[in-house]
């Protein structure tokens, strides 16, 4: 590929301040970008590709670090849709969207994540067009006897039981084989129906995590559980807590850079949300009218009192993120994307919608969206703009800055500076419908 200049755009940066007008982005020969900034100060190199986007929008595309791969179809989550080839189309579906680096936490299904995240790390990509796989292997659950344990429905059968402290630990270990790019964790009663890991059990998980090397991240629903998992040193919290939502001391428990906070707003949005989301053409393009019809009908079926109390809990969520950004917590943009109907690349643009419709300046939910999980995940090279990083670009007809909708309105998508062929890909998933 030659040096590519990439100019007439407005850039916005993901560092969530900078935005550079009428900008030019030069990017080289190994998809790199060399420089940035306004084009009247650029030097292109002579032979350099233009690319004129046209005084398009251009921001970092899309890392999302917790999702579930391979058990969405159409409109439904099981174990019997998993397979190789949906976890290999739920990343393509995730590329058309501009998502450049995903996180299965927890799920993963006969090594298929684990094993395909080895291939891509060995060498040069087979598949330049793919997302970069990180995978948290399989989680650990408490075991909740006579009953199925409190893992995600779709995977309570490849998620490790645990319910003392040597167990906890035994299986860290032997997890920790397997190189996972962290250790997921359920600290969940579901409602009163099944057992959570005691305090010592979460505290062996953290502590032999952290031992090995890795991040320990933790599904929590009610504040106490988040304190605790965050007073035994967890690095991250998948969820935002919901009963009851945030008090100073989470707030105080979750600030400076060594934590995260992840949001997985969206997910209880869609439960009740308006669903004239699913018209968008955005949406049919990879979702079958049939899925659509599903999800509507199932909106629809909700009753008065469903909708109040879904409304109910999630002005819990909107007022926590308020909290966290007050409060300079670390927020990452997590769109639990794969569970429910959280439909692969779109849940990530309806979630830093979420984000922003509960009060995040735009330029701060797209840095939770870009850099700060490029952080986390430890990835210097993506998820800013930026000389030195590479050309993961998601270029928009119109500016996020006016309408936060207007992520999804995307004119091209580039991984280190290459064209993704969306209309192509476009075909796998509207062929015959
Ligand atoms: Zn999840």
């Amino acid at each position: 590929m030659p040096p590519t200049c990439f100019h007439h755009a407005r850039v916005i940066t993901g560092d969530g301040r900078t935005v550079v007008q009428d900008a030019g982005i030069l990017v080289d020969a190994d998809g790199l970008i060399s420089a940035i900034g306004p084009r009247t100060a650029l030097r292109v190199p002579a032979g350099a590709r233009r690319v004129d986007l046209g005084g398009r929008t251009v921001m970092p595309t899309i890392i999302n670090p917790h999702g579930h791969l391979g058990y969405l179809r159409d409109a439904t989550v099981s174990k019997d849709n998993h397979s190789r080839a949906n976890v290999l189309d739920h990343l393509h579906r995730l590329a058309y969207y501009g998502v450049s680096v995903f996180q299965p936490l927890g799920t993963d299904r006969d090594d298929v994540e684990i094993t395909l995240r080895d291939t891509q790390r060995s060498g040069p990509p087979a598949d330049p067009g793919l997302p970069s796989l990180f995978t948290a292997g399989t989680g650990l659950v408490a075991p909740t006897p006579g009953e199925i344990n409190g893992g995600p429905y779709f995977a309570t059968d490849v998620v490790h039981e645990v319910a003392v402290p040597a167990g906890a630990r035994a299986t860290v270990r032997a997890l920790a084989r397997k190189r996972p790019d962290a250790i997921k964790f359920w600290v969940d009663d579901r409602r009163g129906t099944r057992n959570k890991p005691a305090p010592e059990v979460y505290a062996a998980i953290i502590e032999e995590a952290h031992r090995l090397g890795f991040l320990a991240v933790a599904r929590i629903f009610e504040l106490d559980d988040a304190k605790g998992v965050l007073r035994a040193g967890v690095d991250g919290i998948a969820h935002m807590v919901r009963s009851p939502g945030p008090d100073a001391e989470l707030i105080e428990l979750l600030q400076g850079d060594t934590v995260f906070a992840c949001t997985s707003m969206g997910i209880q949005r869609t439960a009740y949300d308006d669903s004239g989301w699913l018209d968008e053409p955005a949406v049919a393009e990879t979702v079958s009218a049939a899925a659509r019809a599903e999800v509507r009908a199932r909106i629809a079926a909700l009753s008065p009192a469903d909708v109040a109390a879904a409304e109910a809990s999630y002005a819990v969520l909107e007022e926590g993120l308020r909290a966290y950004v007050a409060g300079g917590v670390r927020v990452l943009l997590s769109a639990d994307t794969g569970a429910r109907t959280q439909f692969f690349g779109i849940a990530e643009h309806r979630e830093v919608e979420s984000m922003v419709r509960a009060g995040m300046p735009v330029l701060q939910a797209i840095r939770s969206a870009t850099e700060l999980p490029a952080e986390v995940l430890g990835l210097p090279d993506r998820g800013t703009l930026a000389p030195g990083k590479r050309a993961d670009l998601l270029v928009l007809d119109a500016d996020p800055r006016d309408d936060i909708a207007h992520t999804r309105a995307i004119s091209a998508v580039y991984f280190a500076g290459r064209a993704l062929d969306r209309a192509r890909l476009r075909e796998r998933w509207t062929d015959g419908t």
